[in-house]
Parts: structure tokens; C-alpha cells; sequence
């Protein structure tokens, strides 16, 4: 049996692991939180990606997880309402549309239930050295394990691990948008009910929506700067960088600010993407925001994890033969199939962004549809 080895349990690595296991291969997944990663926003499963759900069996209780956002408010800094909008949010589109909106962690818990008990989960630890220049992949973990595999993918998001390891560091394939964004769960102090509600200061963003059934709220807190660099691993870093530029910008940033402190799910980047000319090496390749990130401007970038986490064990499939496998054929294949599609797709974010030209919802539909699922 085809051992492969996956680095990242997010929705790329969970959905990967469950259609290679589906297809008769053994799927090992390390992950370097010591669990699931929790954390993020509502993000969107939409177009053709509703599709590898609904094959996975997943549809029906994705739909039950959606936030049911409503409407959203744009407010003045002492909160008194300057506009609302039930046909559309400023994170989420159109509101009354076949997409489903949920929360990132979530729809990752869904994935990761779907691929158990068949897949093994190494969490709390990360590949430090890999050696693919033979018939296996020599792995050996940071917690000291060494073990080979037949194939390594690296599903391990926008700083990967195995890209760094492998086709070299991230400054060579990150087209960095100048937006940054925290993330993080508050208490619905708002008393938000399915609601967002949003405030756009002198030079930042705040906004804040009830989650799970107004149980809770996230928080997101943006600002644009071009030439800002913040180590992506260092928290303390970050959390300093979103008070020194929330701090005067008024609405209720104090407040929000203090809960982003004990938050347990902090998250911080910048809007990045990937950009690469081929997304493998040998027996190592790349899936997800690890190999082609449209990011989170794009509104794609979980529905594109799902596309690419199907499409790349389908080819891995229909490239093997017994107990052979042409995994150099699978991931040309992959990358044929799927290529043009990410640059459409990449293209949605650059436009997206403030002050360029809007995209019409027509334009932005007619992207993501432009791929049909194949059968594997
Ligand atoms: C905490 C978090 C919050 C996010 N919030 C948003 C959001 O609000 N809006 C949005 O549009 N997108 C968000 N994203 C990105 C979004 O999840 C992805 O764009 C999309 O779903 C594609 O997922 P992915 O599986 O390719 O990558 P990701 O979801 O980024 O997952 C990568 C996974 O790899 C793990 N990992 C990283 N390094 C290593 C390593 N060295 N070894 C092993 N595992 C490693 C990470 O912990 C994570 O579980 C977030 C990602 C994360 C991790």
C-alpha cells in the first residue's frame, strides 16, 4: 500500500487524507498544533467545492454548520448605525446564495471527523528534515522519530514547512497584498443576533459578528501597510503591532483589544498569496494555501483547498497500477488540471483589494465555476 505523509491537518491535509484513504492508500498526517488548530472566521465553501463535499457525504451537515448571517451594519466610531445590508456582507458575499458560510474551525472538525478512524494523526509535531532523493522519502520528525514514506505533501498553509524544505524559502514564491488582519473569538458582547457589524476608522477596520448561534463572536481587526514585516511566528510581536495601530481608532477597539489578549485562538497575517510554476519536486508536492494560496481577499482560498485535496488524490489514483504507482504522472496531471484555475482565481484577490478595480458578482461566478469535477 502507497504510504503517503501529510504535513498540516487544516482543510487541505483532512480533505487530502480522506480521498487518498478513500482510494486505497495509507494517510499520515502530522500536525504541529498540539491539536486541531482552532481559530479564523466564517469562510465560504461555494461552486464546484460544494461538490467534493457533497462526494465526501459532508453537504448536509456543512449546511447545518452555517452561521446564518443575516444582514451587517457599518457604524460611526460611537456605534450609531451610518448604514445596513441584508443582501450582502463585506466578508461574505451575497447572503442569499447556494454558498455555504461557516466557521473555519468548524468545517475543519467536519473534515477531520470524516477521516477517521482510517487515518493516523502525529499532532504536536512538524517534519524537520526530509531526504526525497530516493525511492522513499526519508522523513525525521522534530520530536526526534525518523520513518520513510512513499510520498510527502505538504498541506501545511501559507508558511509552509515542506515548501521552505523542499523548493526553497517562502520570499521566493509570496506575492505579499499590504493587508493584515487579526482574528480571534470574543464573548457576543454586542448581542450581535446573526449580525455583523463593522467600523472603518482613520487608517483600520473593526468588525465583529455573533458566531455559532449568537453563542459567541469573532472579532476582525485590519489595517493595510505595504512595507510592514512581522515574524508570522512571533504573538507577541503581532498583538503589539494590532494595539499600536488600533488604539485610537475608536468604536469599541479598547474593549476588543483587552479580549484579543486572553483570546485562545489569536491569528494574525498578512493577505498573501503563492505563486509557483510547479507545485512538486521529486515525491514531495504541495496542496492548498502550501502551494497555491489565493488568500482570504480572494474568497476562495478554503473552497480551492478542497478542489486541490480532491483533485490530487484522484490523479494519485488514476496514476497507479497494483502495487505501482507513476506518482511524477499524478502530480503533472494535478498541475495541469488545476493550474489555470488557480490563476483566475488568484486574480479575484488582487482585484478585490481597496482602491482597485471592483470585480462585478457576475465576473467573480463565472471564475468559480470555470472548473468541473472530474470522477476518479
Ligand atoms: C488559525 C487559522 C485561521 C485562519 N483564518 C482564516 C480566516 O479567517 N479567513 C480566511 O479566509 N482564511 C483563514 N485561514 C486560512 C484558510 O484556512 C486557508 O486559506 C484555506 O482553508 C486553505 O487551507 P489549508 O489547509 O491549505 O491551510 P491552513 O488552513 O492554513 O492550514 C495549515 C495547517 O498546517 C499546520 N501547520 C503549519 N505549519 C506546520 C508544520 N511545520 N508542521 C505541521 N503542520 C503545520 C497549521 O497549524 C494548519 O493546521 C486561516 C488559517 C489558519 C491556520
Amino acid at each position: 500500500m502507497t504510504e503517503v505523509l501529510i504535513s498540516g491537518a487544516s482543510v487541505a491535509g483532512t480533505t487530502l487524507a480522506y480521498w487518498l484513504c478513500q482510494h486505497g492508500f495509507s494517510a499520515t498526517v502530522v500536525e504541529r498544533h498540539p491539536g486541531l488548530r482552532p481559530g479564523g472566521q466564517a469562510i465560504d465553501v461555494r461552486g464546484p467545492a460544494l461538490g467534493v463535499l457533497e462526494r465526501m457525504g459532508l453537504l448536509a451537515a456543512a449546511a447545518e454548520l452555517k452561521t446564518g448571517i443575516r444582514g451587517s451594519s457599518v457604524v460611526d466610531r460611537d456605534g450609531n448605525e451610518l448604514s445596513r445590508d441584508t443582501e450582502s456582507t463585506p466578508t461574505g458575499g451575497l447572503i442569499d446564495n447556494p454558498d455555504i458560510e461557516l466557521l473555519r474551525d468548524d468545517l475543519v472538525e467536519l473534515l477531520y471527523e470524516a477521516t477517521l478512524p482510517r487515518t493516523e494523526y502525529l499532532f504536536g509535531d512538524s517534519i524537520a528534515e526530509l531526504d526525497n532523493r530516493g525511492e522513499l522519502v526519508e522523513v525525521t520528525f522534530e520530536s526526534g522519530a525518523s520513518r520513510s514514506f512513499d510520498l510527502v505533501i505538504g498541506a501545511d498553509g501559507l508558511h509552509s514547512n515542506v515548501r521552505r524544505l523542499v523548493f526553497g524559502p517562502e520570499e521566493r514564491f509570496i506575492k505579499r497584498l499590504g493587508t493584515y488582519a487579526a482574528i480571534f473569538t470574543v464573548p457576543n458582547v454586542l448581542n450581535l443576533d446573526h449580525w455583523q457589524m463593522w467600523h472603518y476608522g482613520d487608517t483600520t477596520m473593526a468588525g465583529v459578528y455573533s458566531a455559532r448561534n449568537n453563542s459567541e463572536a469573532r472579532a476582525m481587526l485590519g489595517f493595510m501597510d505595504t512595507d510592514l514585516r512581522v515574524d508570522y511566528r512571533d504573538t507577541e510581536a503581532q498583538i503589539a503591532e494590532v494595539e499600536r495601530r488600533m488604539a485610537g481608532d475608536g468604536w469599541i477597539r479598547p474593549q476588543l483589544l483587552e479580549y484579543m489578549r486572553a483570546a485562545p485562538d489569536f491569528y494574525f497575517d498578512e493577505m498573501s498569496q503563492i505563486v509557483m510554476d510547479h507545485w512538486s519536486i521529486g515525491r514531495v508536492a504541495l496542496v492548498g494555501d502550501a502551494g497555491y494560496c489565493c488568500s482570504p481577499l480572494s474568497g476562495q482560498g478554503t473552497s480551492v483547498a478542497l478542489l486541490g485535496a480532491y483533485l490530487l488524490a484522484g490523479e494519485l489514483k488514476a496514476a497507479t497500477q497494483g502495487e505501482w504507482i507513476d506518482h511524477g504522472s499524478a502530480f503533472i496531471n494535478y498541475f495541469k488540471r488545476f493550474h489555470a484555475y488557480i490563476e483566475r482565481t488568484q486574480f479575484l484577490a488582487t482585484d478585490n483589494i481597496p482602491g482597485g478595480a471592483p470585480i462585478s458578482q457576475e465576473q467573480f461566478d463565472a471564475i468559480v465555476h470555470s472548473i468541473t469535477l472530474p470522477d476518479y
